[in-house]
């Protein structure tokens, strides 16, 4: 409680104590007017009292003005009985009851009005008495000087005790109060303390609870890598014996149903495994496991190699599958060659799943370089497929979502592309950026931070095109896009592109224009198709070549004699700098007709890269698919069923590779090559073979002395690169011996 409040009580008690005097003295009047009759003085100054009292109270319910009344009525009343009991001393007592009853309103001030109406009263009236009036009735004694001298000092003390106990009453009031306000502030701040102390007790459990989840959170996390790589590695050794069994029963004459069966047996094996290679790459990355390399590669292979695996499938779809990078950006850059590959190959394969006709285009823009060679590049690729409202834009990076969620929905897909393609441009401190209409088409665009690369690298093919400079080659495609690029590239080999949308429109300009040198067509058109403008060309321009870029499938041998050569769109740039240059220089003009389907085990690989291998692996399956592969090839490989044995057959023998499984029961790859390492003196390249593709696997290979790794299921052109790139080697080194 504050000041203000108790004084609010104390006036609230005082008031309704007041109430119940007043109408003890105004009865007091009533019963003295017995004696002497004196009923009109009892009624009527009594009443005027009690009405002066309680109409100023109500009249003015703000003002403690009517307490000041009270003090007056009081006083009044003294004189009402000292006049009733005509001049009873007694009587004079009262004015000392009042006295004390005004000390309830804690205020030394009250005592003053009825003072002076005590001190008025007694001196006009003793005054009169002595002065012989008659019917004063002031005193029964004699009231002369001395007497009122002696009883006004009295009174003045009993009114000055009464009025020092109301004001010392009010101090120590008002000293408790503050006394129990600070008390109370203490007892809050004690509460404050206290609430505050059971806070931090209850923080620092929730911090050892949080700490003990993260432990547990730390160590799930643990196992679920452990559960990963387990998995990992047995799903894939059965998926080597389906895709690696698969692709040599491909190898085999079959009939065409047989042959299907086959292919839909290794497409889902191949399909099974991106899922499977999603959700590891996905876990890694989610565990921050997933480190970049920052290695010198160059740009334009790396988006010709991954728009060359989508070739064939443009070609099926109808769609124009085309590229360009800018003039200014550096070809060689620093960075993880594989890991941009992996984000590029899911946007066009996201581009092509959801584009039925048109082109999908893939640019690459400098947005930002500095004289220290430092860049951003921006990678774009554009699709004119079915395009993404723009309320699902915000979901497509989240993990396992897709726009259309519907069971019955059209496109497969585990929802974990982007996701993925988004934290590996992360990781390669870039964006990713969609743009999208509903009908029209998407746009994804990402950036990343690289830098010019500086090493020497094995040099992307280059002709030299300057004795070329100058010469006129009209580009007939129906397709703007790809007019554009061949336009910009042709004129960085300082050649004159001319220009044409159709067929028509080309033999309309070589009507007019005898000085072109050469006829760059396409092969899917409008109206009149490659073929039909070149047969044209033939008969008016016996000479003038022409070069036809056509689809990956389309059946254009029959009609090779028309053309100096036929290029698989899209075109690797120094394929088609190369074909230029041999039509344009007539003595060098082989056809150079693309091969549209090789076979991928010739027979003759063996005769061309000579070795003789070992292979270490224990479980069945995967010995029958590897030695199947190496006899396709045309090799003798040797098998040995573990570590151990790999060490003792190669002390006997001079192996040039041995291709080593990790996991072998009795001694491991790992310790083996060890072994190997130490101890002979002839030494064989080894090449791990493993199912393991964990973060840290390669480098445990690496690091126990192993030359390579492929990883299980094995894919067969990954295994002939490996045998061609070390048996080159391999004879690299007996050259540098033998000079
Ligand atoms: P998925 O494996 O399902 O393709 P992604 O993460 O790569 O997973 O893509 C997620 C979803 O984003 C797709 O299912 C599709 O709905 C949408 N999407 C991605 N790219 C495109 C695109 N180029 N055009 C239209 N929709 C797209």
């Amino acid at each position: 409680m504050n000041t203000d409040g108790f004084r609010l009580a104390v006036k609230k008690r005082a008031d309704s104590l007041i109430n119940y005097f007043l109408i003890g003295f105004f009865l007091t009047g009533l019963i003295l007017a017995i004696f002497y009759g004196t009923w009109l003085i009892a009624f009527g100054v009594g009443g005027l009292c009690l009405a002066a009292y309680y109409l100023c109270k109500i009249g003015l319910p703000n003002s403690n003005l009517y307490q000041y009344i009270l003090s007056m009525v009081l006083g009044i009343f003294m004189a009402q009985y000292i006049y009733q009991m005509h001049g009873m001393f007694e009587m004079h007592f009262f004015a000392f009851i009042g006295s004390a009853i005004l000390i309830t309103y804690q205020n030394w001030k009250l005592q003053i009005p009825m003072m002076l109406v005590v001190v008025i009263h007694h001196a006009t009236l003793s005054y009169l008495q002595n002065s012989g009036i008659d019917k004063i009735y002031f005193s029964q004694t004699d009231f002369d000087l001395q007497t009122f001298i002696i009883h006004t000092l009295l009174a003045a003390v009993i009114f000055f005790i009464c009025g020092l106990w109301a004001y010392q009453l009010k101090k120590y009031s008002e000293k408790y109060i503050h006394q129990s306000m600070q008390v109370g502030l203490l007892q809050k701040e004690a509460l404050i303390h206290l609430e505050r102390k059971q806070n931090a007790e209850a923080l620092e459990k929730a911090y050892e609870k949080a700490e003990k989840a993260r432990l547990e959170a730390e160590l799930a996390n643990q196992a679920k890598s452990v559960f990963l790589a387990t998995m990992s590695h047995e799903i894939r050794t059965p998926m080597n014996g389906v895709i690696g069994m698969s692709s040599l029963l491909a190898e085999t004459s079959l009939s065409d149903q047989q042959r299907d069966y086959t292919n839909t047996i290794t497409t889902c094996g191949e399909s099974l495994l991106n899922v499977i290679n999603d959700i590891l790459d996905f876990s890694k990355i989610e565990s921050g496991n997933m480190e970049l390399e920052q290695e010198d590669f160059n740009l334009r292979i790396c988006i010709e190699d991954v728009l060359d695996i989508f070739g064939t499938k443009a070609a099926g779809l109808g769609l124009d599958l085309v590229y360009h990078i800018d003039n200014n950006v550096p070809l060689q850059i620093v960075g993880d060659d594989l890991r941009l590959r992996q984000v590029l190959t899911n946007l066009v394969s996201n581009a092509m799943k959801f584009t039925q006709k048109g082109e999908v285009f893939v640019g690459v823009h400098v947005v930002k370089s500095d004289e220290s060679e430092n860049l951003k590049l921006q990678i774009e690729v554009r699709d004119t497929g079915i395009g993404i409202p723009p309320d699902k834009l915000n979901r497509l990076f989240k993990a396992f979502s897709q726009v259309d969620t519907s069971t019955t929905r059209k496109y497969g897909g585990t929802g974990l592309g982007l996701a993925i393609s988004e934290k590996l441009v992360k990781l390669m401190k870039g964006e990713v950026h969609v743009e999208s209409m509903v009908g029209q088409g998407s746009t994804f665009s990402f950036t990343i931070k690289t830098a010019v690369g500086k090493k020497v690298l094995t040099a992307y093919t280059h002709y030299d095109m300057a004795d070329l400079q100058g010469k006129k080659i009209l580009v007939i495609d129906d397709n703007m896009t790809n007019l554009a690029i061949l336009k910009s590239q042709l004129e960085l080999w300082k050649l004159i592109p001319v220009l044409a949308d159709s067929a028509e429109v080309g033999l309309d300009i070589l009507s007019k224009d005898i000085q072109i040198d050469l006829v760059l067509t396409d092969m899917q058109m409008p109206f009149m198709d490659g073929i039909e403008l070149a047969q044209n060309v033939r008969k008016q321009y016996p000479s003038l070549p022409v070069i036809l870029l056509s689809s990956v499938g389309e059946d254009c041998k029959d009609h090779s004699h028309l053309f100096n050569s036929i290029l698989n769109k899209p075109v690797r740039q120094h394929v088609l700098s190369k074909n230029i240059l041999e039509a344009l220089h007539p003595q060098n003009n082989s056809l150079a007709v693309e091969k549209n389907i090789q076979q991928k085990l010739p027979g003759t690989f063996s005769e061309k890269f000579p070795l003789e291998i070992l292979v270490a692996e224990d479980n069945l399956i995967n010995q029958k698919v590897i030695l199947h592969i190496l006899h396709k090839l045309g090799y003798k490989p040797v098998l040995v069923e573990n570590g151990a044995k790999a060490v003792e057959k190669a002390g006997q023998e001079q192996y040039d590779i041995i291709l080593m499984d990790m996991q072998m029961p009795e001694m491991d790859g790992i310790q083996a090559t060890r072994l190997i390492r130490e101890s002979l003196e002839w030494q064989p390249t080894i090449i791990a073979l493993t199912a393991n593709t964990m973060q840290g696997d390669q480098e445990e290979c690496l690091n126990a002395g192993m030359n390579d790794y492929i990883s299980k299921p094995v894919k067969l052109e990954e295994l002939t690169n490996k045998l061609e790139k070390w048996s080159l080697a391999k004879k690299e080194s007996l050259n540098v011996v033998a000079s």
